[in-house]
């Protein structure tokens, strides 16, 4: 059986074989405990560790010392936000973010809401976007924390973060970022952008899954969410995974050597991908902001097409809806519907995202099998 040509990398992507490759010794011969402070096993394993959070620093110019290793982003984002409440619910209980937000801030925020945190969701305009002078009149001097994702897991859109950051220091509150689908895909800075917290996963960026960080700007405290042997400086306790670290480690170095010309190949066959389906499809437009949006990703809406059908019928490709599985229910995107979509609409979106391993062939597969699969559906439909 042909595999379906992979267009979902928003969802998650293959572990780069020089990732795996620089991860595997550490299963085996090299598996000691990074915090074994008696024996060249443990040495060598810290060591490992170490340079490892070298590699994720440098990628966001940070230093080492201010980034956090966690399960991934959902736990960074939990630690983030939790974390800076816990510490600073004495100076004031409010919180800002989007509601656009992935649901690992959107949940962690409602929980804070049962302990007493009040919590402002900003609405974004149609294109996705919100502006500095949106948060501004949200702020109050009882602000502590502004969480605002760098770019959307569903429709790229990439949030104005240095504007956005300025005026929440104006405020006196901290900015935090969920960066998950931006880190390894735009050039970064935390200096620069002047943010205080930024959440990130490997498995968005090659590496493997179940590994993330957190960065916490040196002189801010984070009230741990996980207690035990005080591992990351007690704000993370638990045995560091080092094969995943080390992956990670490596994840990072890559993408920051391939970046710019990756990101420039990927817009590339974006655009070809986009422009056929808009031109070759009646009826198709483009969620959210057309220009400040990340390069290897679309989201189009195919109007008066049953969204599930149409999931069924591109067999021959993987990509996803932009609804949401619940435990029990499909709901249409929150995300789609925030931006003013009918639930048919949002049902009817599909996110394409390229990644590293999207070929010139693929992109010519995708566009022939996307125009035949919805020429027939609405044939199919005019003749019923
Ligand atoms: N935030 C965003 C924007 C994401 O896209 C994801 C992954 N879907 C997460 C957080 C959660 O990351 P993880 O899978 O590492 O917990």
């Amino acid at each position: 059986m042909r595999l379906p040509v992979y267009l979902d990398y928003n969802a998650t992507t293959p572990v780069d074989q020089r990732v795996l490759t620089a991860m595997l010794p550490w299963f085996t011969e090299q598996f000691g405990n990074a915090a074994s402070r008696t024996h060249l096993y443990g040495w060598t394993a810290e060591e490992a560790v170490a340079q490892a959070r070298k590699q994720v620093a440098k990628l966001l110019n940070a230093n080492p010392k201010e980034i956090v290793f966690t399960s991934g982003a959902t736990e960074a984002n939990n630690l983030a936000i939790k974390g800076v409440f816990e510490k600073l619910s004495y100076k004031g209980r409010h919180i800002v973010t989007v509601a656009t937000e992935h649901k690992a801030v959107l949940d962690t925020c409602h929980h804070l809401e049962q302990l007493g945190a009040e919590v402002t969701y900003l609405t974004p305009s149609a294109d996705g976007l919100i502006t500095p002078e949106q948060l501004a009149e949200a702020l109050r001097k009882e602000t502590i924390l502004v969480s605002v994702m760098y770019a959307n897991n569903e429709i790229g859109v990439i949030q104005p973060i240095r504007e956005l950051a300025a005026v929440t220091h104006q405020a006196g509150a901290l900015f935090h970022t969920d960066a998950t689908q931006a880190v390894g895909k735009l050039p970064l800075d935390v200096q620069a952008e002047g943010i205080d917290l930024l959440s990130l996963s490997a498995h968005k960026l090659y590496g493997p899954k179940g590994i993330g960080a957190l960065y916490v700007r040196q002189g801010i405290e984070v009230v741990s969410q996980m207690d035990g042997g005080g591992h990351e400086r007690g704000r993370r306790s638990g045995t560091l995974n080092v094969p995943a670290i080390v992956g990670l480690g490596k994840a990072c170095e890559l993408a920051q050597k391939e970046m710019k010309t990756e990101s420039e190949r990927l817009r590339q066959l974006r655009d070809r991908l986009e422009s056929a389906v808009l031109e070759n499809v009646p009826d198709t437009f483009v969620n959210g902001s057309a220009t400040h949006r990340l390069s290897h990703l679309t989201n189009i809406c195919f109007e008066h097409i049953d969204g599930e059908n149409l999931l069924l019928n591109l067999k021959d490709i993987a990509v996803s809806t932009g609804s949401a599985c619940t435990s029990a229910s499909v709901l249409p995107s929150y995300v789609l519907k925030m931006l003013g979509l009918s639930d048919d609409q949002a049902y009817a979106s599909l996110r394409f995202s390229l990644g590293r391993f999207t070929t010139d062939e693929e992109i010519d597969f995708a566009i022939q099998h996307i125009g035949e699969v919805v020429r027939k559906m609405r044939m199919d439909v005019s003749y019923s």
